[in-house]
């Protein structure tokens, strides 16, 4: 059968188990049936003290409030307990009184149950002095009262009721109790003084004894017999062993509470000690650290609050209130709110002497007169300072609602050793929280970094906006404006604002160094004011701005500007918020730079692209595997082609278009340069002459990514230096076929070898027409200089055409007669006046006549005519001559050009002549062309403005270009 002693154990841990239930109904419905107890017991292995324990634990745990339930349990409870005493073998008398007396202490030690225990040992009295009524008092507090703390009447635990009504009686009356609790004395009186309760009515004596501790009595065993056992002064002595074995037991278990109260804390400081290790998050771990001081202490809240070393304050981070129904709700911090230390009477001196406190209020002090933090209801406190290596972290407090409550040293030793606990927990939590707060200083930085990347393609001032709106939610202030340094570097800008109630002045200017913005800037560092009404170092235009922090925006060492944010609250940025900040205004600052950056990036990349757009040199852009990737508008010329035709295409492609493929051909020449270069002919009519260069393009690591070439038309140059070497050899030939000539004739007339004066006057005047040409050859190339270099003079007057025409054609009359050319003027009696240069314009005509003449074969015509056409006049030299091909045509006007073919002629030129007069009929604001017809003649015209001499005041002089 099961043992049921051991699981009064359990019992008194408040849990029955099934077997146990049982066992105890089945004793109780024997008892009541008035069956036989003594097999039953003999099954259970119980004796009539288990039997007594069950009921006592049983009565102990009925609920509370219902005393009906109650006073019928303590009437079942006697008759069963009476029902059993009858079973209890008289004392047995012939065991020596020594040997029961070890006996009796020994039992005491096995009482398992420290609930039961005096309650118990009433039991074992009983054993030994089988008295009707054995009371065991217990002193209360350190007072002179006592409280009935077990007893048995006539063998039955009396009611709850019966106790209390005794209690009374002791304390009402003068009696051996007392007196022995007041002098410690055991007494044996005869006749009990006062009017004892019905179980002991006609009782003969008393004793009292006192129930010594080590240091105080703990309490006074009472006994009262009744004839026919009269107590006698053997019975004292007995009764005297009997308390000293008592008083040590109960000194053991109060030790033993103490050491279970040791475990007690060594648990919770465990669980704590689990808890701060484990996973739970920080305010949880808190929260069970406030709870576990609350039940440890078994006061009613408790709250950990956290000190802040630069604002001074302390802030509650964790609270426990104990639900009850007399508890008050709250405690006089509210969690999570900063109270400065200034404010806060029990911080102060907590944390200023580092010792505990313990403080009650008077229950009878009126309300207003409680301090703060008995307000909400709490009359006792218990405060003592948290610490980490000796530093402050902060403050622990416990509450209680009872004024008697005394915090003893023992609670102030729980409560350090949870403190130290809750030490390592804030510690944790603050390692947590700084994590956390790096965290959230990192997540913040990536999406300010991620919005300043996103707004850095924005405009700079939406850049600037974006800063001001950012950094204003990081902080959760009232209002964020950035101001920049302007060129100078002597005034901060309002750039942009967020949170602001009035307008801002855009471009508001304030000094470097003047104001907290101005000397973050000057200072190159964080301007914190907490507190403006405590500063007096600034003058705050805003009475409402309490607090106040300017970060400078530092770009590689250099201030650019400075964000200031401002709050209405007073200390409204911590520690985190301010480096927070300084990282942030040194990311805009960043940003910032880039977007400057970003913003002359784009242009130049526009600019570039313009130029590319607009250059005259065709431009391909090659990458490394041979595409084209990228040409310009000047390539299309160059090629004929359109820009999409040749993007996409690969250079080494077998068929490309062949004028194509000529610039796509690898380059040969390598200049000085390093420029590979390469001339060609891109095949075509007419065809065209192009230089191509080529730069190889590479990464930053110098490894190739492509080529650039660029295609120069070279077709004029080279035909122009065609030009310059037909003119070089043209213009020897023609200078030297005069001069020697002249020098023939001339050698010949020295010589004395002409004595015919006719032969000699012809020698002289074919000298001198050579001379001439010579002169008039000169002087061309002069002009051609001169025109070339921008300083021949044309000095403009009113001319008449006419005149200068007639003398013209006068003056060719000779050269024209030697030719057999028949030269012939048409003109109008008159013509109106141009504004010219009467000299340069003969020039003009001399040059025209002189060709017409010169190549028009002998018998030929040449006819000049002039004409009035509205505010034109136009001058005609047509002549029957050898014509000019219409390819030729184009380009008779361009220096040193000369037709092919007419140089087989014997004619004389240089190229120069037409070039000459375009310059000089276009610098007279006229136009110059010809028409003509191979071999049946050609026709060149002037076109000229009639002078206006309203509109055109008669400037002196005019350059050409
Ligand atoms: P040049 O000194 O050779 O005459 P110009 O500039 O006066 O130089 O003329 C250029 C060329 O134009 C001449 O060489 C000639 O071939 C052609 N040319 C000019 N005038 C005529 C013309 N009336 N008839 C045919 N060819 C002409």
């Amino acid at each position: 059968m099961r043992r049921i002693k051991p699981s009064l154990a359990k019992a008194a841990r408040k849990r029955f188990s099934a077997d146990e239930v049982e066992a105890w109904f089945r004793v109780l419905l024997a008892a009541l049936a008035g069956k036989p107890l003594k097999p039953l017991l003999a099954e259970l292995s119980l004796s009539v003290e288990d039997v007594a324990g069950l009921f006592h634990l049983m009565h102990r745990h009925l609920p509370a409030q219902n005393s009906a339930l109650s006073r019928q349990f303590a009437a079942v409870q006697r008759r069963t307990l009476t029902a059993v005493a009858t079973l209890t073998p008289p004392p047995q008398t012939d065991t020596p009184l020594a040997e029961r007396l070890a006996r009796f202490g020994e039992q005491l030690r096995q009482i398992p149950a420290p609930d039961a225990f005096l309650q118990h040992a009433a039991s074992l009295i009983a054993q030994i002095f089988p008295y009707p009524s054995i009371n065991i008092f217990l002193r209360k507090n350190t007072s002179q009262t006592v409280k009935l703390q077990a007893a048995l009447w006539r063998g039955v635990p009396p009611s709850p009721e019966e106790m209390a009504a005794f209690d009374e009686q002791i304390a009402a009356t003068d009696n051996i109790v007392r007196q022995t609790l007041a002098d410690g004395q055991p007494r044996l009186a005869p006749r009990p003084a006062y009017t004892a309760p019905p179980p002991m009515t006609n009782l003969a004596d008393e004793m009292a004894i006192p129930l010594r501790g080590k240091e105080h009595i703990l309490g006074v065993l009472h006994l009262v017999s009744h004839a026919p056992h009269r107590l006698a002064g053997d019975d004292l002595s007995v009764a005297r062993a009997i308390a000293a074995s008592l008083a040590m037991e109960m000194e053991n278990a109060r030790l033993q509470t103490l050491v279970r109260r040791r475990n007690y804390e060594q648990r919770i400081i465990l669980e704590s000690n689990i808890a701060v290790g484990s996973k739970l998050q920080p305010d949880e771990i808190l929260a069970l650290l406030a709870r576990k001081i609350t039940e440890g202490l078994q006061a009613g809240a408790c709250v950990i609050s956290r000190w802040h070393e630069g604002h001074n304050t302390l802030t509650a981070i964790a609270q426990h209130i104990r639900t009850h129904k007399d508890n008050p709700s709250r405690t006089w911090r509210t969690p999570n709110d900063p109270l400065p230390l200034a404010q806060d009477a029990i911080g102060q001196q907590v944390l200023k002497t580092m010792r505990p406190l313990a403080i009650r209020v008077e229950e009878s002090a009126p309300p207003e007169s409680r301090p703060p933090w008995a307000e909400p209801g709490w009359k006792s406190l218990l405060a003592f300072p948290l610490l980490a290596q000796g530093q402050k972290l902060g403050l622990v407090e416990v509450f209680d609602r009872d004024a008697r409550r005394n915090f003893t040293l023992e609670d102030i030793q729980l409560g350090r050793a949870l403190a130290a606990q809750a030490t390592v927990a804030v510690e944790q939590v603050e390692l947590f929280r700084q994590t956390r707060q790096r965290l959230t200083e990192v997540s913040t930085l990536f999406t300010l970094s991620q919005q300043i990347i996103a707004s850095s393609a924005l405009r700079h001032e939406e850049l600037l906006e974006s800063i001001v709106t950012i950094m204003r939610e990081i902080v959760d202030c009232r209002a964020c404006v950035l101001f920049l340094l302007d060129e100078t570097k002597e005034y901060l800008e309002i750039k942009a604002a967020s949170g602001l109630k009035t307008q801002w002045k855009k471009s508001a200017r304030l000094a470097v160094g003047e104001g907290a913005a101005g000397q973050a800037v000057a200072q190159k560092k964080t301007i914190y004011i907490p507190d403006t009404t405590q500063d007096p170092s600034f003058i705050f235009f805003d009475t409402s701005i309490r607090s106040l922090i300017v970060v400078p925006m530092i770009f590689q060492g250099e201030v650019i500007g400075a964000i200031n944010l401002d709050d209405t609250r007073p200390n409204a940025f911590d520690e985190s918020q301010e480096r927070l900040l300084a990282i942030a205004a040194n990311q805009a600052a960043i940003a910032i730079n880039n977007a400057n950056l970003l913003r002359r990036a784009i242009s130049e990349e526009q600019r570039t692209r313009a130029i590319i757009q607009h250059m005259a040199d065709g431009l391909l852009l090659i990458n490394h595997t041979g595409e084209i990737v990228r040409v310009n508008p000047a390539l299309g010329v160059i090629l004929n082609m359109h820009p999409s035709e040749i993007i996409g295409r690969n250079i080494h492609e077998k068929h490309l278009p062949p004028r194509l493929a000529a610039i796509c051909a690898p380059l040969t020449e390598k200049k000085r340069t390093g420029l590979l270069t390469r001339e060609v002919e891109l095949p075509g009519t007419p065809p065209t002459i192009v230089r191509t260069f080529a730069t190889a393009v590479t990464d930053e690591n110098k490894q190739p990514i492509g080529e650039v070439r660029v295609v120069h038309d070279v077709t004029q140059e080279r035909e122009l230096e065609r030009m310059k070497d037909d003119f070089v050899s043209v213009v020897s030939h023609e200078l030297r076929t005069p001069l020697f000539s002249i020098q023939g004739f001339v050698r010949l007339m020295l010589e004395d070898e002409v004595p015919d004066p006719q032969t000699r006057r012809e020698f002289l005047t074919i000298i001198e027409r050579q001379a001439n040409q010579l002169a008039e050859m000169v002087s061309n190339l002069l002009d051609v200089s001169k025109l070339a270099s921008g300083t021949l003079s044309i000095e403009k007057k009113p001319v008449q055409l006419i005149d200068v025409i007639n003398q013209t054609v006068l003056k060719l009359q000779g050269f024209a007669r030697n030719e057999k050319v028949n030269l012939t003027s048409e003109l109008p009696t008159s013509l109106p006046l141009i504004f010219g240069d009467a000299q340069r314009l003969e020039q003009v005509m001399t040059n025209l006549i002189g060709n017409a003449i010169k190549f028009t074969p002998a018998g030929g015509r040449v006819t000049v005519m002039a004409q009035r056409h509205d505010d034109h006049i136009l001058i005609a030299i047509a002549d029957t001559g050898i014509g000019i091909a219409p390819k030729d045509l184009k380009r008779i006007f361009t220096k040193f050009y000369q037709v092919e073919e007419h140089k087989t002629r014997t004619v004389q030129g240089s190229g120069l002549g037409l070039h000459i007069s375009k310059r000089l009929i276009e610098s007279h604001g006229g136009k110059i062309w010809a028409e003509s017809e191979l071999g049946k003649g050609s026709t060149f015209y002037i076109q000229l403005k009639v002078a206006d001499f309203d509109a055109q005041p008669m400037p002196a002089r005019h350059e050409t270009d």
